[in-house]
């Protein structure tokens, strides 16, 4: 079982999209819902953690926060105290304070939303240098595994250029993004719904680039096109992509078991909590509807836990969102036959489409 561990919900950054925006659904006091936060820093002892991973025959742990960094005490302590495979999703202002331990991680993701100015931009003065500093700094101690480079994206982005620029770096395996949508409150004051034309055509012909690149050979790892092609070649449909609430769940700050970080505090989609839970028979939360009869579910997965229970941007809202889910998964669906010949003619492999499943990439951006 995969397991998100919300090590604080401090954070050194005070990004637009996360920081800023929630200040922004404060001041006009939009939040609907009721909720129980869990503390600002984890109040179980390493112990008890320890005893309800050490029940799962092979426990993933995902260092997330606030910023987890800021508890790189805690990181070292439970790395060493748990047997367990080790990923980290951070902000990457303070990963050269891992020292040896970075060599430990499976998987590093390292938000960044593309070029210098773009994050810069949303993150804020300096963050990409220091970002791009930190994965050189990580390679250079020897970390081997899979380096991510995660994107938020929303407008006026243009993700094809942010994604190629990042690609072209060389530094990073593989790319991921998500979207800023459904998220907070703030659908009125945003200019999405006229940016989300450009945003699909930016996807399509991004697609067009993907697959025009195997030819050479070459698949790029860009997380979205991966899960989805691969489950079109298989033809396997699943569940919400990112795990959530069924093949992974949040340990939250004072114990209790959430299916989403994004969930902490609401208190009645939780399942238990690490000193009465069993991790390998934790109660599955689903998304509903729309998703459930919604005709490409089977491929989508239902995009979002959370904002399928809390439709903050309302059902229209919603449905606005799954128009670029279905841009996506159509225009991949439309690369399916040259994709199959590629492998067929020996030019790629399947294999090459791979990657570690919820690993808190959440595919359907
Ligand atoms: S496209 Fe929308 S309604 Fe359909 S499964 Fe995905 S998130 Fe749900
Ligand atoms: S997609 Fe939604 S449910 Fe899944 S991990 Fe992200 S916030 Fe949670």
């Amino acid at each position: 079982m995969h397991f998100f561990l919300h090590l604080t919900t401090r954070c050194d950054l005070n990004c637009k999209y996360c920081a800023q925006e929630a200040l922004e659904d404060l001041k006009f006091g939009k939040r609907r819902w009721e909720l129980d936060y869990p503390p600002p820093e984890v109040s179980y002892e390493v112990r008890d953690l320890k005893g309800f991973l050490e029940k799962d025959d092979d426990p993933w742990v995902i260092f997330y926060g606030g910023e987890p960094l800021l508890r790189t005490d805690l990181i070292k302590e439970i790395m060493d105290e748990i047997r367990a495979n080790y990923i980290i999703q951070t902000n990457g202002m303070r990963l050269e304070e891992l020292g040896d331990y970075v060599r430990r991680f499976h998987t590093i993701i390292l938000s960044i939303d593309g070029k210098k100015e773009t994050t810069d931009y949303f993150r804020g003065r300096g963050v990409y240098d220091k970002v791009i500093k930190s994965a050189r700094w990580a390679r250079e101690m020897g970390f081997k595994g899979e380096l991510i480079a995660r994107m938020t994206v929303m407008e006026p982005v243009d993700v094809k250029e942010e994604v190629l620029h990042l690609l072209n770096l060389g530094l990073f395996d593989s790319v991921h993004w998500q979207l800023n949508a459904l998220f907070w409150e703030d659908l009125e004051r945003r200019n999405f719904k006229e940016w989300l034309k450009d945003y699909n055509k930016g996807v399509r012909e991004l697609i067009n680039l993907w697959v025009e690149n195997m030819k050479k050979g070459k698949v790029w790892r860009i997380y979205p096109f991966l899960g989805v092609m691969d489950s079109l070649l298989r033809d396997e449909p699943s569940l919400l992509r990112c795990g959530a609430g069924w093949a992974q769940y949040a340990i939250l700050t004072d114990g209790n078991i959430s299916p989403c970080v994004a969930m902490a505090g609401m208190k009645e989609y939780y399942v238990g909590n690490i000193w009465e839970s069993d991790p390998k028979n934790l109660k599955k939360v689903l998304v509903g509807e729309p998703c459930t009869s919604c005709d490409i579910y089977p491929l989508c997965g239902g995009r979002c836990l959370f904002a399928n229970k809390t439709k903050l941007w309302g059902e229209e809202g919603f449905k606005l969102v799954c128009t670029s889910i279905r841009n996506l998964i159509s225009s991949l669906q439309e690369k399916l036959p040259e994709v199959r010949s590629l492998i067929q003619e020996g030019k790629i492999k399947l294999s090459h489409l791979n990657y570690h499943k919820f690993n808190s990439c959440e595919i359907i951006p």
